[in-house]
């Protein structure tokens, strides 16, 4: 048939429009990208050729349960990615496409998590700190770079520093971290110190510590445990100890924080990913001491708190917590050694049986050799043999931070079932 003796059917509905050019991206007012630049559709393939797992998949749906032979696999309720992460993550990609030729920075660890940091250095992203950093420094961005902050927010000073250098500025900061800012700067305004649950070094709390005492108008002190909340109860109580006080926290307070001038009003708040359980006993402890220094009536005239441990901390908490009912034979929990929320996950279930913080498969060194990060604070990675239990039938808990690609957590637990096959001989 001759193509030019066909007669074009007469289109029954109007012809289609071309659609119109989705918007440009725009920054905020003070000129910093916070909403991404709406190509989330263009890089959907990408994030799940990188993060997906469809066992993890398969897992969900089989009610986080799944046997094989005389194995069983249990997956806490909530794991791995949380929302913050998710738009972090998300964040980067779509900068790298959006400027694919221009030299792009993060000004340190997008989250803790060493698979999504190395795929981000793979894709030409550069660290200005950290472990990942290869030498290029805040000193050496310019105009043309673009910058991207972490999840965990940057402080004041370095936010400032960025900005003077004319460079693109895209943020990830989650909403919860930018939530525990703003309590903070009002303990500021009010006249209150802020007391900080954290990590005095973490990336998170050095962020919150500089809008806690941002142009000397506030004081912070950051308290890692228990153990130090009581010290500066202590202090409270009975005025006695600046001098101890003042140098064991050189590095954890505000520049010239006095003791004695210092803590006559106490705001608490929290690193988002602290043992919740932790925060709220720290919280009640200084409460009371407040209450013994000035009277119970006073109190709440020197003491304010309000707990941003943040959602995702919490559900994945509580999603251990309940595993824990019932307990494992074995606990397997996965994420970075530097990540503090799944540092307290593996805390929680080693109270109940035995557990293994991995960071990553390569870990999993064989059946009889795990490379592992043990629960106590400030323990150092290590290795321990004969850690998979020969016992049969087993069941083996599983959870991963909230900075932990389902992808991982997929090829842990492969690796779990395919070693569990067999008498349990090693
Ligand atoms: S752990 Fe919480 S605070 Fe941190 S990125 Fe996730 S949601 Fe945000």
């Amino acid at each position: 048939m001759n193509p030019e003796s066909i007669t074009p059917p007469t289109p029954s509905t109007p012809t289609a429009q071309p659609s119109a050019a989705p918007p440009e991206p725009k920054p905020s007012a003070d000129g910093i990208f916070r909403r991404g630049f709406g190509l989330k559709g263009d890089i959907s393939a990408d994030l799940a050729d990188d993060y997906h797992s469809q066992l993890v998949e398969e897992l969900r749906s089989g009610g986080n349960r799944m046997t094989r032979g005389d194995i069983e696999i249990r997956l806490a309720k909530e794991f791995g990615f949380c929302y913050g992460v998710d738009k972090a993550v998300d964040f980067a990609y779509e900068a790298r496409r959006n400027f694919p030729d221009r030299r792009i920075f993060l000004t340190a660890e997008i989250i803790h998590n060493p698979r999504v940091n190395r795929r981000l250095m793979e894709m030409g992203i550069e660290f200005l700190s950290g472990q990942y950093a290869k030498g290029t420094t805040l000193a050496g961005v310019g105009p043309g770079d673009v910058v991207v902050l972490p999840a965990f927010g940057v402080s004041i000073g370095e936010l400032e520093q960025l900005q003077a250098t004319g460079c693109v500025l895209v943020d990830t900061t989650c909403g919860s971290v930018i939530h525990v800012w703003k309590r903070v700067e009002k303990y500021a305004r009010d006249g209150f110190t802020s007391l900080i649950h954290g990590k005095a070094e973490h990336e998170e709390t050095i962020a919150t510590a500089s809008y806690a005492s941002h142009g000397g108008r506030g004081r912070h002190v950051v308290v890692r445990d228990k153990a130090e909340a009581e010290l500066i109860c202590d202090f409270i109580r009975t005025g006695e100890g600046g001098e101890a006080l003042t140098k064991k926290f050189a590095d954890a307070a505000s520049d010239g924080f006095e003791f004695e001038r210092d803590l006559g009003r106490i705001g608490v708040a929290n690193q988002t990913t602290m043992l919740s359980s932790e925060s709220l006993e720290i919280g009640a402890m200084v409460r009371e001491a407040m209450a013994e220094r000035y009277g119970a009536d006073a109190a709440d005239a020197h003491f304010r708190s309000f707990d941003t441990i943040c959602h995702a901390t919490q559900e994945r908490q509580d999603a251990v917590a309940e595993m824990m009912s019932e307990p494992p034979g074995l606990m397997i929990v996965i994420g970075g050694f530097n990540s503090s929320n799944t540092g307290h996950l593996s805390e929680i279930a080693s109270e109940h049986c035995p557990t293994y913080h991995i960071e990553d498969l390569e870990c999993m060194i064989s059946r009889d050799r795990i490379r592992h990060k043990p629960p106590e604070p400030g323990a150092e990675p290590t290795k321990t043999e004969r850690w998979y239990p020969e016992t049969r039938p087993l069941v083996i808990g599983v959870t991963a931070g909230a900075s932990t690609p389902n992808r991982v957590v997929g090829e842990v637990i492969a690796l779990l079932l395919e070693w569990g096959e067999g008498e349990g001989e090693a």
